[in-house]
């Protein structure tokens, strides 16, 4: 293993490993299988670049993902590894030089697509090189139950068969337990190691909040707390990317948009954009996402709902994979509840499916009510214990104020129950404030027992009880006209034998800005900028986004010692050999220059 930690440090310039990669990669080094979950931004891919450099042969990455192959190439390259892949995008003559390279030992890792991998002549290709490991990555992509299944994973069960002395590493970020046993037994990985990592991303932080006015509340949260980062606006439809990246851009910010109505070529444009040049926001529909590992995006914004806890777990995730602090920014509303509902009823699924549906949305509604630690009620949901307070949530940094609903709870459900549960919310808390609309006349509302029993309630509030009690599963919502209906659990709540904490809803102050941004107090901003530019026209010049010549962390250390030559640069987290001959000099010059500028 010190040969590992010595090329840990040569090529990546890192010092120490994270988490379980010293003991996988001790593992597949020598020659056994393993299987991996660890969340986004993990350090998965350590996990088989380092043992395919430290065993004889090339090592081959079953990705799905052709589009960001070539970054993960470049990537690999700049660190001086022999990397190249082999995929659709490819010309012929092109293949042709990247498998002579292969089978000649020329190189220490190979990308290939699965559907690549499993044609018969790359096979034989195979066959006939030197191949140190297989790493199967986004094995989840094997799971016909997950969202992200590919048939041709089910193929590379043969694998095992055709190339028995070569070890296979499966690496995933989905963390539940019936994917990971699909994954053992469809890639015959029974023989295994298992390393199951903590699914906490400590530095992100987790806020969410209640829609009010959508656009202000994401303008407040963009200038207050990241006026110059990369980031990603989700929303849930087409038109809205497009009206939201267009409003984003009179703002005054570099905002681009995403989603699988627009053509390939600007699809790719946009997304290029977003992974090379700085200060630049996507606002995207779930379209965009998988597989993009830009370590520096700073926030993930949701303008609208996910539909599930883990497509909230997964989209949040794509936020800070380089270990700073980074937020995850939710706003939700009711609407966005009964517009997700519509949508789920209307999809062809069977019952069944809808019925799952319904349970995961209310489950992330639950998420989105709760009034104690968010990352403890995330991880609860992954099976993960944790603390009961992280510290770094809304609901850690600005405790909700709670009150006793229970009284205000009894007239809503009662008000449903009376008006025959066949109306909306608006109307509800018509009733409850004894209004004298033509509906109330209309449907003989002024008569009821009800009527204005709930004028001590302003109506803001009274939708917020209701939203809750929504939330909480106490009622739900008929899909086609929203109208609110009584469910199981409202009885003992309506007898008085269960009182009800509902939260306060509060408009909240901006937030203080993140503890740590990525640009500390004590670094001059002057430096800073100085640093990126160098770092900008490296990487136009190498053709290669920013973060692939040196993370901010690379630079964020530069500007704290200063190094004055190349042996004290060589130090610093991120710099290996490579890049030390590259990059290491200019950005020593710039220090120079600005130290004596400066003093
Ligand atoms: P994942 O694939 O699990 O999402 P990556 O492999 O992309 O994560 O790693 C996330 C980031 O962490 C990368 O920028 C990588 O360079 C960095 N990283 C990986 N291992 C280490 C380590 N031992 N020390 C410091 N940084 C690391
Ligand atoms: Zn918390």
């Amino acid at each position: 293993m010190d040969q590992a930690q010595q090329t840990l440090k040569d090529v990546f310039g890192y010092d120490t490993f994270r988490g379980d990669q010293a003991e996988v990669i001790q593992t597949v080094v020598e020659g056994g299988d393993a299987l991996v979950l660890m969340p986004t931004g993990g350090g998965k891919s350590m996990c088989y670049q380092l043992p395919a450099l430290l065993r004889e042969g090339c090592g081959i990455v079953v990705s799905p993902l052709i589009a960001l192959m070539q970054n993960q190439v470049e990537a690999m390259q700049e660190n001086g590894v022999k990397a190249a892949f082999l995929n659709s995008t490819l010309e012929r003559w092109e293949a042709a030089a990247v498998e002579q390279a292969l089978t000649s030992g020329d190189l220490d890792l190979l990308y290939i697509a699965p559907e690549r991998l499993l044609q018969p002549a790359t096979l034989d290709l195979l066959e006939r090189s030197s191949l140190s490991l297989f790493a199967i990555d986004e094995a989840h992509c094997v799971s016909q139950w997950g969202h992200d299944f590919r048939p041709d994973y089910i193929g590379l069960d043969i694998l095992q068969a055709r190339f028995p002395g070569v070890p296979r590493i499966a690496l995933t970020a989905t963390a539940d337990a019936r994917t990971r046993k699909e994954i053992i037994s469809r890639l015959h990985l029974g023989q295994a190691k298992q390393f199951v990592a903590s699914f906490d991303r400590p530095n992100i932080r987790y806020q969410i909040a209640l829609k009010q006015n959508g656009r202000n509340q994401l303008l407040r949260f963009l200038k207050n707390e990241h006026p110059n980062d990369s980031g990603i606006v989700y929303c849930l439809s087409r038109k809205k990317t497009e009206q939201t990246a267009e409003w984003l851009q009179k703002e005054g910010f570099k905002a681009l948009p995403y989603h699988a109505g627009l053509s390939p070529a600007v699809r790719e444009d946009h997304q290029r954009r977003f992974l090379t040049e700085e200060n630049t926001i996507i606002v995207a529909t779930i379209a965009f996402g998988m597989g993009i590992d830009k370590p520096d995006v700073r926030f993930v914004a949701h303008l609208d709902l996910p539909k599930t806890v883990e497509a909230y777990y997964q989209e949040t995730g794509r936020a800070g994979r380089d270990g700073e602090p980074a937020d995850a920014w939710l706003i939700y509303g009711l609407q966005d509840v009964a517009k997700l509902r519509q949508l789920q009823q209307s999809s062809n699924g069977s019952e069944e499916f809808k019925r799952i549906e319904q349970i995961k949305l209310n489950a992330l509604l639950g998420l989105c009510e709760i009034t104690t630690c968010r990352r403890h009620a995330l991880l609860g949901y992954f099976d993960e214990q944790s603390s009961e307070a992280c510290g770094n949530c809304d609901t850690c940094l600005y405790p909700v104020e709670t009150w006793d609903g229970t009284e205000a709870a009894q007239k809503a459900l009662s008000t449903v129950y009376r008006t025959g549960q066949r109306f909306g919310v608006n109307h509800l808390v018509d009733v409850l404030r004894g209004y004298d609309s033509d509906k109330i006349f209309q449907f003989d509302h002024h008569h009821l027992g009800v009527y204005g029993i709930g004028r001590d309630i302003d109506a803001d509030q009274w939708k917020s009880v209701f939203r809750q009690l929504l939330a909480r599963g106490y009622l739900r919502s008929d899909d086609q006209y929203g109208a609110v209906l009584l469910e199981e659990k409202c009885r003992d709540l309506l007898r008085g034998e269960e009182s009800i904490e509902l939260r306060k809803d509060v408009k909240r102050k901006a937030a203080k800005k993140l503890d740590q941004s990525p640009l500390p107090d004590d670094i001059d901003v002057g430096l800073w900028e100085a640093l990126r530019e160098v770092r900008r026209q490296l990487a136009v010049s190498q053709g290669v986004p920013p973060y692939v010549i040196f993370h901010d962390k690379t630079l964020q250390a530069m500007a704290n010692h200063m190094p004055v030559d190349l042996a004290e640069f060589s130090r610093l987290p991120g710099v290996g050999e490579r890049k030390l001959d590259k990059y290491g000099q200019v950005f020593v010059d710039t220090l120079e220059n600005y130290s004596s500028a400066s003093s």
